[in-house]
């Protein structure tokens, strides 16, 4: 196995503002993410073959229990943190020592803004060095509070997590170590005598600590909100005895003419998901001469456009659907319908909307030829 990471996340940060905020820091929910899911939601999936997250067995059911689902599936373990900073990288080592990774960074989730571009120069530098710490330069006049002492410009630099370093020299390191003193784990390395090599750090990938930081991190964050719309008809068949479905609610009314299920509803949802995210629309996924999806159950369609979300890391801010047929009314079915939405897109009811319209008895839709559907979607970036 080639690289692995270690995510600290055993401490109790109550010094963000212990009036307010009862929930450790790298737990605060910053929009629908917390620093540990904001930190691998933007994490290359490709550099890590394992990635284990030392903390306290409470703390990660009580704020970690979904993210194994929501990333790298097969890479995230947890391993319970030590009462120390560096008993808990012990512990995280140790527990790396079976598959025998060649590189590890041993990162602090309390900078939940390193970059990929930060974490692959450091594993790149572990070709030349043993241990590699990212650092920036202070350009702030430093003083002692009470003394008259200036520090010069230059003199001080200011460490920051991931630190990178050759597997078996860390292991070494940390069974070479007595005391749980350390404030990092490049101190452990001197002890035995390898150097670290000090590369440039990133000024954003500060930690966070107090409500200021916290503050700064909000407005950091990239916000990316996109639009999409989606538009659907399909021809009512009077002649059949199946059932209507919209919104996969089955409805006592003649059923729509489709390859697959004919729910205009969902599908003019996807269609708007897809805009959204510029994959075209439904079809270049889900031909309509493929058998492979005659008959098909549309929410089959809907998960795949989720799929595309999460790929994307977007998530929905709300969505907007309207009917426009003479029958029948959907007033009667738009609960359901918003329980069936909320379910497959894994967002809350509340943030979904059905409404509807007749065409006035004008056209083919007011003739009670067919039923159209459309959808706006707004999404935001994770
Ligand atoms: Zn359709």
């Amino acid at each position: 196995m080639k690289n692995a990471l270690i995510l600290l996340a055993g401490g109790t940060g109550r010094r963000l503002d212990s009036t307010k905020n009862t929930v450790p820091k790298q737990f605060i929910k910053i929009g629908n993410y917390n620093f540990i899911e904001y930190f691998l939601r933007n994490l290359d999936e490709k550099i890590f073959n394992k990635i284990h997250i030392v903390v306290n067995k409470s703390m990660q059911k009580k704020y970690l229990s979904t993210l194994k689902k929501d990333f790298f599936k097969h890479q995230i373990k947890f391993v319970n943190a030590g009462r120390e900073r560096q008993l808990s990288s012990k512990k995280g080592i140790y527990s790396l020592q079976k598959y025998c990774p060649e590189k590890v960074l041993i990162h602090d989730s309390a900078r939940p803004l390193a970059s990929n571009k930060l974490i692959k120069r450091l594993l790149k530098s572990l070709d030349k060095y043993h241990s590699c710490s990212p650092f920036i330069i202070n350009n702030d006049l430093i003083k002692y509070k009470s003394k008259k002492n200036i520090f010069k410009y230059g003199k001080i630099i200011n460490i920051q997590t991931p630190q990178a370093f050759r597997f078996k020299s860390i292991l070494k390191a940390h069974r070479f170590s007595k005391n749980c003193c350390e404030k990092d784990d490049t101190s452990l390395l001197e002890k035995i005598g390898i150097k670290t090599k000090f590369i440039k750090g990133e000024k954003f990938n500060f930690k966070i600590t107090y409500s200021d930081d916290l503050d700064l991190f909000k407005k950091l964050k990239k916000n990316e909100f996109r639009s999409g719309i989606g538009y659907d008809i399909h021809k009512i068949n009077y002649n059949s005895k199946k059932k209507l479905i919209l919104c996969g609610v089955k409805i006592s009314h003649s059923p729509l003419i489709g390859h697959s299920d004919a729910d205009v509803g969902y599908h003019a949802i996807c269609d708007s998901i897809l805009g959204a995210l510029s994959l075209r629309d439904i079809g270049c996924y889900f031909n309509n001469s493929n058998k492979k999806w005659k008959s098909a159950n549309s929410k089959i369609f809907m998960q795949f456009c989720n799929q595309q979300l999460k790929r994307k890391k977007f998530h929905i801010v709300n969505l907007d659907i309207n009917f426009i047929c003479e029958k029948p009314k959907i007033n009667k079915y738009a609960k359901q319908m918003k329980i069936n939405i909320s379910t497959l897109l894994e967002i809350d009811r509340n943030k979904i909307s059905i409404k509807a319209t007749t065409n006035e008895k004008i056209g083919f839709i007011g003739n009670g030829e067919g039923i159209a559907a459309e959808s706006i979607i707004q999404i935001k970036n994770e």
